[in-house]
């Protein structure tokens, strides 16, 4: 793997740019093409990290794996890099995608205008000059007409704040800051965190480390992922296809690639259903599972008991010692980011592998040695794992000092939870473009990605064309937009799932709608009338005259 040294900040970092762009994950390595190369801009890209990749330079943990199909886990804009790219399992793992970006930096000759190893610390619209002041945490300052913000929605690391953390003397990991050259073989070692990132690392790590202990506080509703190798015929076919694969991605709703059923779970017998969930278990992937074996798991309560039934069925045949069992089985809804693994529940027959239930006995506090639970027992650790997740969508943003007109920052601005236009933009912040902000599509990313990252560069090309000083979405078509969210997602069962999708995994954060889940195709037609309506629910100034059109906000 190959990482760029440590860059000294080019002179040119005292200028103005066109625009900045934060981040340098699958996000602003487009968004950084689109508006160097194609609208031939001056841009600055900032990156915290040494190297590109974004969630896949810092998620080096073992096991760690994407759970999109390979052939949709990439870029879709250039089709000679889609030809090329060479592989051959369905799934990509962590060091794959990081090469993958990285040749990707590489061919379009991106890290030029990247400044690796520094974090924006600040930015403030000038309403003056119309532009961003941008600090960072160098101490450098620039300005920018356009400001990007590709931070990521998964990118802010969750540490819990539990009694005792910092006296633990052994080595101490979040799966999400994962350091190179970390040896865990014939160590005792214990995981907290039962997410997608908890199940890929437990997996991954029981049968090389000494003793492993999970504690677990949510039991989890699991299908197999079904990685394995893809012939090369089978390559071949998806090449020649991969036009009308990603169309069909694009119109989908979660742009997985399968085709998405549309039948409802109690419209067919019990025979059946179970039939078709067993196709779906044994074909992998957890979005498959959710929203490729009938049209209604995800909404109606019945449908759904019945998926989670036989995830519980199943549950009981793997796991061999029934009380182990009982406790890693889930009893509620099946509604949070569906899930898949590579073993998972069987993990669990181990002999070296141990479950904690955290809600029969809680951790009471972190000491020396390991982690003491409610029943007074210390299970001794060399190694303490947190795979406890995210502050998602937002929790990168609030970090920022980030203000918009009157100095109103982000934080004031979200005070009641993250809200945008279209996930894109936020009333008071001109010429700033989120990507994967809140209330954006909940799918398989790179396409949704793709999607938002030409949908800005068009607006900023358009804005360029008229002249303007700046564009920036109305309050009224936040609002509309934010209720369209609050209404959809009140059709869906993911509410009830307590999960980072709503924000109800961080303890005090706002618990509300982050996503438009309408599906990707839904969302595409959404952002084609706002451009037919010549930018509904945009405000555009113009510099002379400081007059300003509004156009009417979205319905
Ligand atoms: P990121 O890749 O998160 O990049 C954001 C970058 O911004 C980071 O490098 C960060 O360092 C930088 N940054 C943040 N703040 C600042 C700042 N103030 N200054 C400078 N730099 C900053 N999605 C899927 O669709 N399918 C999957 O299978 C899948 N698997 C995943 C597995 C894991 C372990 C995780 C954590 C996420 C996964 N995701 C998956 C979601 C994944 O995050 C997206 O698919 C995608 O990689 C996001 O790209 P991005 O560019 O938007 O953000
Ligand atoms: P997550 O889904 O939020 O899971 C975090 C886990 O930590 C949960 O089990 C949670 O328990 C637990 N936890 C949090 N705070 C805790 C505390 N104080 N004490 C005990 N347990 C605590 O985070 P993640 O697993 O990192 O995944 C986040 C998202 O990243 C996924 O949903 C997915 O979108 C993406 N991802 C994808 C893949 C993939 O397969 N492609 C892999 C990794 C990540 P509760 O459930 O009780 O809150």
């Amino acid at each position: 793997m190959t990482q760029p040294t440590s860059q000294a900040a080019p002179d040119a970092i005292t200028t103005d740019f066109d625009a900045v762009v934060v981040g340098a994950g699958f996000g602003g390595l487009y968004m950084l093409r689109k508006l160097r190369d194609e609208l031939g801009l001056t841009v600055r890209g900032f990156e915290r990290a040494t190297g590109v990749g974004g969630t896949w330079y810092w998620n080096r943990y073992p096991g760690a794996l994407s759970d999109t199909e390979t052939y949709l886990y990439c870029y879709s804009f250039d089709k000679t890099l889609l030809q090329d790219w060479q592989w051959d399992t369905r799934y990509v793992t962590q060091p794959q995608i990081l090469s993958y970006l990285e040749h990707v930096a590489e061919r379009y000759d991106l890290r030029r205008d990247i400044q690796f190893e520094t974090g924006v610390e600040a930015a403030h619209f000038d309403e003056v000059a119309g532009r961003w002041r941008i600090r960072t945490d160098r101490g450098e300052l620039c300005s920018a007409k356009y400001l990007v913000t590709a931070l990521g929605l998964l990118s802010a690391t969750n540490l819990p704040d539990i009694a005792g953390l910092e006296r633990f003397t052994g080595e101490r990991y979040h799966t999400g800051a994962w350091p190179a050259n970390v040896e865990l073989a014939n160590k005792r070692v214990g995981v907290i965190g039962t997410g997608s990132t908890g199940l890929q690392v437990i997996t991954a790590i029981a049968p090389e480390v000494a003793q492993l202990t999970v504690f677990q506080r949510s039991a989890q509703y699991s299908v197999p992922v079904g990685n394995g190798r893809v012939p090369p015929d089978q390559v071949d076919a998806i090449k020649r296809d991969y036009d009308a694969i990603w169309a069909r991605a694009k119109r989908s709703m979660v742009a997985f690639g399968f085709e998405e059923s549309t039948v409802p779970a109690m419209s067919v017998t019990n025979d059946q259903r179970q039939a078709v969930f067993q196709r779906a278990w044994d074909a992998g992937g957890g979005f498959r599972y959710m929203f490729g074996t009938f049209g209604d798991i995800a909404t109606n309560p019945a449908a759904n008991e019945t998926a989670a039934a036989f995830v519980r069925d199943k549950i009981a045949d793997i796991v061999n010692d029934p009380e182990t069992a009982r406790k890693l089985t889930p009893r509620g809804v099946y509604a949070k980011r569906p899930l898949c693994d590579s073993g998972y529940y069987a993990t669990f027959n181990r002999p070296n592998v141990s479950l904690v239930d955290l809600k029969e006995t809680p951790i009471r506090e972190i000491t020396a040695g390991g982690v003491v639970t409610a029943d007074g027992v210390e299970h001794a650790l060399d190694v303490l794992i947190f795979a406890t997740g995210f502050d998602a969508v937002d929790g990168n943003y609030v970090k920022i000092d980030l203000r918009g007109r009157g100095g109103k920052s982000i934080r004031d601005q979200w005070q009641r939870g993250p809200t945008s236009y279209l996930g894109m933009t936020t009333a008071g912040f001109p010429n700033m473009f989120m990507i994967l902000g809140p209330n954006g599509p909940f799918t398989n990313l790179p396409p949704s990605i793709e999607t938002q990252v030409e949908w800005i560069s068009d607006c900023v090309k358009h804005a360029e064309q008229r002249g303007a000083q700046s564009i920036e979405a109305t309050a009224d078509a936040e609002r509309a937009w934010t209720t369209t969210c609050t209404d959809i997602a009140a059709q869906t069962l993911f509410a009830q799932g307590d999960s980072w999708i709503f924000g109800a995994n961080i303890p005090g954060k706002p618990n509300t709608v982050m996503f438009y889940m309408a599906g990707l195709g839904a969302y595409r037609e959404v952002l084609g009338g706002v451009v037919e309506g010549d930018y509904r629910g945009f405000e555009v100034r113009s510099p002379v005259s400081a007059n300003h059109e509004r156009v009417a906000a979205a319905d």
